[in-house]
């Protein structure tokens, strides 16, 4: 099976097409780039309400999101990602199938760090999936906003809830 074939079918990658990947630095050291792109002929839709829309403009450029480590490795994915007209919304950058609207990070790894959170310390989230805290604390609020009654993430409203608090003095 080609890499590229993998990667698709774990990195929440089954409705857009894969283009490369290489190995890059950034501050942190290596990383490894996954560029990807929507489909050919896939429908361009609002990231807030997923209503298709029309074509606006190119926004800002390429973006990364943060993926899953593989093994020690980091993982990011990156994308153009144009805005379309939504008729309810206005411009606004066009939905991705491996992440929610305004995440730097993938729909995989948020529900991860969601996971530990309403599971583990503050220290150990932060320390295995090297983040900040306030990411956590993001994070945590997408999930819930996205979970909304299911079992997998169960405990998470609490989080949610008390993420505040619970951040006090783990702040990062
Ligand atoms: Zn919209």
């Amino acid at each position: 099976m080609r890499l590229t074939r993998v990667l698709h079918r774990q990195a929440g990658l089954e409705r857009a097409a894969v283009e490369g990947v290489r190995l890059d630095d950034d501050t942190d050291g290596e990383v490894l780039v996954i560029s990807a792109r929507p489909r050919k002929g896939a429908a361009r839709r609002c990231g807030r309400c997923r209503a298709r829309a029309p074509w606006y403009d190119r926004g800002w450029g390429r973006r990364w999101w943060r993926h899953l480590d593989f093994g020690t490795l980091r993982v990011v994915i990156e994308a153009a990602v144009p805005r379309v007209d939504c008729a309810e919304h206005g411009p606004t950058v066009i939905a991705v199938p491996w992440a929610r609207h305004g995440a730097r990070f993938t729909t995989a790894f948020e529900d991860t760090a969601a996971w530990l959170a309403a599971r583990t310390s503050a220290s150990a989230v932060t320390g295995l999936l090297r983040i900040a805290w306030r990411s956590v604390v993001a994070i945590v609020g997408r999930a819930v906003d996205a979970a909304a009654g299911a079992d997998r993430l169960a405990g998470l409203k609490r989080i949610g809830i008390d993420e505040v608090a619970y951040g006090k003095g783990h702040a990062t």
